[in-house]
């Protein structure tokens, strides 16, 4: 099992010094220059095939259970904020540990991974994601790159369908809805994800 190790950096990311302190001293290779990298939010995947870690639905643990699919947006159309790294990059910024979102949909359609999920519950308390007050340990977070209804791509919207099918697949039973269906202070995704779920999965629409 991978999980005991997962935690563990879970942990040790979690206790990591402050930001602002320079760590120039312990890098593995003196030589390298590239303190502008942004840690590896997750692997991409070019090919379109969705790979997610086992998830066991008969092992609830206290009470958590995904009921909801949300979809977000990143609230940028700028080609240098298409990628899930950047989002990572703006949630430490705010104090998250990374990246909020479990998944990132670029405007190409490429998936990419952001918080992990695991396999039993499906959310460890290190995977509980951070985007939607107050159903962040019920909910999976998908965000689609793009800030107005106009920058969403057809390539987009068939990568998210691929996602809720996977996820279907592994068995987990869920709504989908907007960001904004959770609060009234927020227009995200700024497109209208109703019409849309109705048309896909019309019995995911919630009440
Ligand atoms: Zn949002």
């Amino acid at each position: 099992m991978t999980k005991k190790k997962d935690k563990a950096n879970e942990v040790i990311q979690g206790s990591a010094p402050d930001p602002g302190a320079t760590d120039q001293g312990s890098a593995p290779d003196p030589g390298a220059t590239d303190q502008g990298s942004a840690p590896d939010p997750g692997a991409t995947d070019q090919e379109g095939d969705i790979n997610l870690p086992e998830h066991d639905p008969g092992k609830p643990q206290e009470g958590r259970k995904i009921e909801f699919l949300v979809i977000h947006c990143s609230a940028s159309n700028l080609p240098k904020h298409d990628n899930a790294a950047t989002i990572d990059a703006w949630h430490k910024e705010r104090g998250f540990k990374g990246i909020g979102y479990h998944f990132f949909i670029r405007h190409d359609g490429t998936l990419e991974t952001g918080r992990p999920l695991d396999d039993d519950p499906i959310l460890e308390r290190e995977e509980i994601g951070a985007h939607t007050l107050g159903i962040n340990k019920s909910s999976i977070g998908v965000c689609l790159s793009g800030i107005d209804s106009n920058d969403f791509t057809p390539a987009q919207f068939k990568t998210l369908s691929r996602l809720v099918e996977t996820l279907e697949e592994k068995g987990i039973e869920f709504k989908i809805a907007g960001h904004n269906f959770f609060t009234d202070k927020k227009s995200c995704p700024n497109f209208d994800w109703r019409e849309w779920v109705t048309d896909n999965f019309p019995e995911k629409l919630p009440e």
